[in-house]
């Protein structure tokens, strides 16, 4: 299988999983956020103000049709999640929650080696079955978030800031394909850092794709990818537009710049 059809097919699969996402959310139960101030300026995120309470056996449904969904695109899969349904307890799923919410990889990565199982496989469910959540909370608090001053890290959901659009006047627009929060930057900003300076930011672009670019920022050697979508042919959601520019991802880590601040090793 060539790279691009295992793009493909990696795209076909995650665009499945968006509906699923979508068919979820509208089982949400309406839910309130507390926008404390004090808490939001000592940098809490807004996912920890909201007054949401899970509803464990809709949860554990949630993630019963993603195992059925997966299995059923790929069969051979199927042996990996054989031992998954006897683990999906009131307490380990609530466990999930939080410990998704914060990506706390290592407790998954434990998760996986006590019971035996592959270690993206917790995550994956996890994730995939509290974005719906994460990303109603981030469409509740969207006013809230236009009016912010955002720097390196989705206000949201923390998610750190990788990638932006352009609106229909070319302005920036920072995009978090975690929980689909979005703001309007300025354009020689670092997203990293806040570095203003003009001769310190430029931009990279790749031949024959001028509908991509990537802005990198030589104080923090960090960069955000900058897609205007006005050019594609296809709407892809935000999660799918930052799979699919993947590409840019390799040229700027090739070139030396990160995608993370401090964490410098991504691999
Ligand atoms: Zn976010
Ligand atoms: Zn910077």
């Amino acid at each position: 299988m060539s790279k691009f059809d295992i793009l493909e097919e990696l795209q076909e699969f995650q665009e499945k999983i968006v509906e699923l996402q979508e068919k979820w959310k509208l089982e949400i139960a309406p839910f309130k956020i507390n926008f404390d101030q004090a808490e939001i300026d000592a940098g809490a995120p807004i996912l920890e103000l909201a007054e949401l309470e899970l509803d464990i056996s809709q949860t554990q449904r949630w993630i019963m049709e993603l195992i059925d969904f997966v299995i059923g695109f790929k069969p051979s899969l199927k042996w990996r999640f054989i031992n998954i349904p006897d683990l999906l307890t009131n307490e380990n799923i609530m466990e999930w929650l939080g410990k998704s919410l914060i990506t706390d990889r290592k407790y998954f990565k434990h998760f996986a080696e006590e019971h035996g199982i592959e270690e993206w496989i917790p995550l994956f469910l996890a994730e995939s079955t509290f974005h719906p959540l994460l990303q109603l909370i981030a469409e509740t608090a969207q006013p809230e978030v236009d009016r912010m001053n955002i720097i390196e890290n989705c206000p949201v959901c923390f998610e750190p800031i990788r990638m932006a659009t352009l609106d229909g006047g070319g302005k920036k627009v920072i995009q978090c394909p975690r929980c689909y929060a979005h703001w309007h930057a300025k354009h020689l900003q670092c997203s990293h850092c806040g570095n203003e300076d003009h001769i310190t930011i430029h931009f990279l672009t790749i031949e024959g794709v001028p509908a991509m670019q990537i802005q990198v920022c030589e104080q923090c050697k960090c960069y955000i990818k900058i897609l205007d979508t006005k050019q594609f042919i296809t709407k892809l959601s935000v999660t799918l537009l930052d799979l699919s520019s993947i590409r840019l991802d390799i040229i700027a880590q090739d070139k030396g710049y990160f995608s993370i601040r401090e964490k410098k090793v991504i691999h």
